[in-house]
């Protein structure tokens, strides 16, 4: 049997992109199906400092677009389109869509993972009146305002430096005692003049009428119960993986896909990078090596493969 192409690289984020690239670059028939525009969530990135090769800051949008040309420039299809189902065959993948089924000797499987909420009172109420997952999207809209950030990663702390240069009045709280995010990141944090940060402090509700106006917190240290006036309350608490495609791959405790050093999940031919994997270390520049090297082991995968006959 013949497959209608050779990988089928499922999210279009910096992962898969790099994904795409390597595998048309290794002259395999390479399609990348992606829902949305191609870049995922470093489409979202303001300023991105730390992706080797630009000394001087990037947007996320540019770099997307750079590596979605690229990806094209070496004969990689991008199609938007949602995929519905993953099926495994003995030697090939199914794979729909909501427009085609394709068939496929690999799969990398590159769907990213999505904002987790908190589940307080208020929040799925006034999400997109006041509540935000992301700052580059509605910071702007809120400039001046006072602005409430929850969160102790990288991306708390980073969004909040970004919100910093549209208000001088931004509280960011935290949970326990200490940040999570990388030392230097809360070090600018904690010196900036335009952010107020608490430890100990938990957000137990959010109020409003038809917009947000102020949010209920928790000081655990105090054990004391408080409200207070905020005008938008950006949230920022880690990340889901995006991994209902591929139930039956095996997963962390947390939920991400376990791979090896190839990327590999425990269904053969299926490969898993980026975010969705259960990667120490969530950084564009590691996607782009995690999909390089899938494209690289999947070439070898297929090469195997189409030395047998298939069903
Ligand atoms: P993260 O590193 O998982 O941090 C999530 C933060 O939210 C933690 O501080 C956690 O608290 C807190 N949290 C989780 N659930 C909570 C809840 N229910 N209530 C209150 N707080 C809660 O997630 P992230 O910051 O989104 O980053 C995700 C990945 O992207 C990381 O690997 C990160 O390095 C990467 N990233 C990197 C950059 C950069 O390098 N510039 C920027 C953004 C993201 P605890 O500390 O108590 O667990």
């Amino acid at each position: 049997m013949t497959t209608d192409k050779d990988i089928i690289i499922i999210g279009g984020g910096t992962a898969g992109l790099s994904a795409a690239q390597y595998g048309a670059r290794a002259n395999l028939k390479t399609l990348l199906l992606e829902q949305m525009a191609p870049g995922g969530l470093t489409l979202i990135i303001s300023d991105l400092e730390n992706y080797p090769g630009f000394p001087e800051p990037i947007q996320g949008f540019e770099l997307a677009q750079k590596f979605s040309d690229q990806a094209e420039k070496f004969g990689a299809e991008i199609e938007t389109d949602t995929v519905t189902a993953i099926e495994k065959h003995e030697n090939y993948f199914t794979v729909s869509t909501t427009k085609e089924t394709y068939t496929c000797y690999a799969v990398i499987l590159a769907t990213g993972a999505e904002h987790r909420k908190l589940g307080v009172p208020g929040e799925e109420e006034f999400s997109g009146k006041g509540i935000s997952y992301c700052a580059t999207c509605d910071g702007p809209l809120f400039k001046g305002k006072k602005m409430l950030v929850v969160g102790g990663g990288d991306a708390a702390c980073d969004e909040a430096m970004f919100l910093s240069k549209l208000s001088d009045n931004i509280t960011l709280i935290h949970r326990r005692d200490r940040f999570r995010a990388q030392p230097s990141l809360a070090k600018r944090v904690m010196e900036n003049d335009h952010i107020f940060v608490r430890f100990n402090h938990e957000l137990k509700e959010i109020k409003g009428d038809s917009q947000v106006r102020s949010a209920v917190l928790y000081d655990n240290k105090e054990e004391k119960t408080y409200e207070e006036e905020f005008d938008v309350v950006f949230i920022f608490i880690g990340s889901i993986p995006q991994t209902e495609l591929v139930p039956d791959a095996e997963k962390d405790e947390i939920g991400y896909v376990i791979t090896d050093h190839c990327m590999r999940s425990s269904i053969p031919g299926l490969y898993a990078v980026g975010d969705v994997r259960n990667t120490p270390f969530r950084q564009i520049v590691v996607g782009a090596g995690d999909g390089a090297i899938a494209s690289h082991c999947a070439s070898q995968y297929i090469d195997e493969l189409k030395g047998e006959s298939y069903e």
